[in-house]
């Protein structure tokens, strides 16, 4: 068996990222692309001692699983690995995934029992409130905005993306025409990555999907898009083209009858300034350049401020269910002291808030604290309370410092003393892919709450603290899985772990 070697398999099996398994003569053959059921002509591109990589060159027979993708890029472009299979099938691997990780990583037992039904979107199209759209020149020096071809960095030109807001396939175009004659008129108004230079890196583009309101702010390799070109003609004709991309999307009656149609109204733009060589998309400083620092959205009655540098879940419909269930595993009857680790903006915390006496919010982003502050304000909320830094600092230290100074350290109404904080009755994580660190695992037995409710976007991490966690005296209680990214690999998931001896 060789590289370029042509087979005919069958797939049988589905691996974490996706892709299909088969089999020759006993060897698993990962296969990108296909579906269980799919019987598939491959050629062979890596063989390995023990398995091989396998690229689809022709479907013999497609699976009962096998749909048309409604994108032409599905399969070139790293988003949407999984839009070639049904979305029913799509859901069925992602509550197996999380199995899986559960009992392989996470060495629990019998955890079916223990698992909801996933919930699934009603729509899994247009859902995505957010998008990073890179910007580049191709071998020809042709203006290139889009999406990542997968595990690459060339970029695939983007005319519609089904999972993006649709006002976004009228930015784009506009925005193209944008980059091209600035490019044209400096010959350095692109990011080239390799020789890390020029100014325009990404376009970031938000929108409340509630509110219509649409943030747009660009990644630069520079100080400012006026002063670059020596005059500020460059961003007045970013305002103007945004705002014709703009009008079209609200006057184009194909979008104007869909339920999800708000009228789009553009009320902010920035620049973030990333100057180094990383693939970290922003950089540490946004300056706003005309509108609002944010965009406002709605969850449920709740209102949120929403800055470019914060974290806000990208699908706005499916956030609502994730953190309906979150809050209803907290089993909050309005007496409780709660924490919300990794709070980003104060999304949970201020669901939270609502049925407890306390929150306390903790978040690593200085822009993510203020504008949890500031919702808390704009919701008329004052049972919260939010620290700035690492979670897995702040904690132990406000643990700590309790303990030895036993000062009052709340300042919300219904005020406690900080035995209650350092001792809450449920606690709420909701990390970043990694998980969390070790440290504040070790202060989160300290801290002893009666319930932890952990939100997870990677089962994988999720699995490994789940089992460290159950070392530590939790017993997992509930699974629910919530499918917040409708054909991409991903998959968010809220547990419920309950503490013995409580
Ligand atoms: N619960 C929020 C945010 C979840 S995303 C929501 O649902 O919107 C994870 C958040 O953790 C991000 O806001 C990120 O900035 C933050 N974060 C990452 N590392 C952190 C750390 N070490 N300590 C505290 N917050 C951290």
């Amino acid at each position: 068996m060789k590289k370029n070697d042509i087979y005919e398999i069958t797939i049988e099996d589905i691996g974490n990222d996706g892709e299909g398994i088969g089999h020759i003569e006993g060897m698993a053959i990962f296969v990108k692309d296909t579906v269980v059921g799919d019987e598939a002509k491959v050629k062979l591109v890596k063989v390995k001692k023990n398995y091989a990589y396998g690229r689809l060159e022709e479907i013999i027979k497609p699976s009962p699983f096998r749909v048309n993708p409604v994108c032409a890029n599905a399969r070139r472009c790293g988003g949407c690995a999984l839009m070639h299979m049904s979305y029913d099938k799509q859901l069925d691997y992602k509550w197996n995934k999380v199995k899986n990780c559960l009992e392989r990583i996470g060495g629990v037992k019998d955890v079916a029992s223990i698992m909801e039904p996933i919930c699934g979107m009603k729509e899994p199209y247009h859902y995505r409130n957010k998008m990073q759209f890179p910007v580049g020149l191709d071998k020809e020096g042709n203006v290139q905005i889009g999406f990542y071809a997968g595990r690459t960095h060339s970029i695939i030109d983007l005319n519609e993306c089904h999972i993006g807001h649709p006002v976004n396939d009228f930015l784009v175009k506009h925005l193209r025409g944008w980059l091209k004659k600035w490019q044209d008129k400096t010959g350095c108004f692109i990011y080239d990555e390799e020789k890390h230079q020029g100014l325009v890196r990404h376009i970031l583009i938000r929108v409340g999907f509630t509110t219509g309101e649409l943030m747009v702010c660009v990644i630069i390799n520079g100080n400012g898009i006026g002063k670059y070109v020596g005059d500020i003609k460059a961003e007045e004709e970013l305002r103007e083209c945004i705002d014709e991309a703009v009008k079209q999307y609200n006057m184009n009656q194909a979008y104007a009858t869909k339920d999800y149609f708000v009228e789009i109204k553009f009320t902010s733009l920035s620049v973030n300034i990333n100057r180094e060589k990383t693939n970290r998309i922003l950089g540490d400083k946004c300056t706003t350049l005309w509108g609002n620092d944010y965009i406002s959205d709605y969850i449920g009655d709740i209102k949120f401020n929403i800055s470019p540098m914060s974290f806000y879940q990208v699908n706005p419909a499916q956030t609502k269910v994730l953190y309906d269930k979150a809050v209803d595993y907290a089993e909050l009857n309005g007496d409780e002291v709660v924490w919300d680790m990794y709070c980003g903006i104060g999304t949970i915390s201020l669901c939270l808030a609502k049925k407890a006496r306390k929150v306390y919010g903790v978040e690593i982003v200085p822009q993510a604290i203020e504008d949890a502050k500031e919702n808390a304000k704009l919701n008329d909320i004052d049972n919260t309370e939010f620290f700035c830094g690492k979670a897995e600092e702040v904690v132990p230290e406000f643990y700590q410092g309790a303990l030895n100074k036993n000062v009052l350290m709340c300042d919300g109404a219904g005020v406690d003393n900080v035995n209650s904080g350092k001792h809450p009755d449920v606690i709420v994580v909701d990390p970043p892919r990694k998980g969390c660190d070790s440290v504040l695992l070790d202060t989160i037995e300290n801290m002893a709450p009666k319930r932890l409710v952990y939100v997870s976007c990677d089962p994988a991490t999720l699995a490994r603290d789940v089992k460290i966690l159950v070392e530590k005296g939790f017993v997992l209680k509930k699974v629910g899985v919530v499918d917040q990214f409708g054909h991409s690999t991903h998959v968010e998931c809220v547990t419920l772990l309950q503490r013995k001896n409580t």
